[in-house]
């Protein structure tokens, strides 16, 4: 079994990436954004919950998402393995997923490198693009604020545990891909 987890700031490409190499690897892919968009859409009580912190561009309670996540990788049991997407983004995060693939294989750290113009560049596209509510200007500042603050610090603590794979996420979606299948060639 392998578990990967795509990391990286937002407007890193981390979907678009996950999307790929699950089909390429037989991944579920597991994004926590998607998961909570679809509480809100439909009004579920954690729905409810979340919206607002969402629209804020903060994180939601670790609480919340972890559940979200242990319900997910305890039913399923069709794929190869997983590929967290915008999971973990804090340190109690990141445990609570080791705690709960332990017996499985723990998780690498696929991480995305892009410069914060291009970040905001991107951001601000797919909100006029796809609609999201939370890529306006002034959520995206917050959202790369909490990204330094709260997420990126989640680099050292697998860098030290030798499960960290970085990679420049700067270039077309096929380029990126490329280097992203080049390092996981390597650990086949
Ligand atoms: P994303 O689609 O990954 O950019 O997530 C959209 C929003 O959902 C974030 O700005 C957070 O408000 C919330 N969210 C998604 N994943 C998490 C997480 N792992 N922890 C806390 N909040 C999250």
């Amino acid at each position: 079994m392998f578990n990967f987890i795509i990391f990286g700031p937002p407007g890193a490409g981390k979907g678009t990436q996950a999307e790929k190499l699950a089909i390429a690897l037989n991944l579920l892919h597991l994004s926590t954004g998607a998961l909570l968009r679809e509480e809100v859409s439909r009004q579920t009580n954690i729905g409810q919950r979340v919206q607002d912190i969402m629209a804020k561009g903060s994180l939601v309670n670790d609480e919340i998402v972890d559940e979200i996540i242990k319900n997910q990788v305890t039913i399923d049991g069709r794929n190869a393995g997983f590929i967290f997407d915008g999971y973990p983004r804090t340190i109690n995060q990141a445990k609570n997923l080791d705690v709960l693939l332990a017996a499985k294989a723990l998780p690498l750290i696929l991480n995305l490198e892009v410069n914060v113009d291009e970040l905001i560049k991107r951001l601000v596209l797919r909100g006029q693009a796809l609609g999201r509510t939370d890529d306006n200007e002034e959520t995206i500042k917050n959202r790369l604020f909490v990204y330094e603050q709260e997420t990126r610090p989640l680099l050292d603590f697998y860098a030290h545990q030798k499960r960290l794979i970085s990679v420049n996420g700067q270039g077309t979606i096929e380029e990126v891909y490329g280097r992203l299948e080049n390092e996981i060639e390597k650990i086949k």
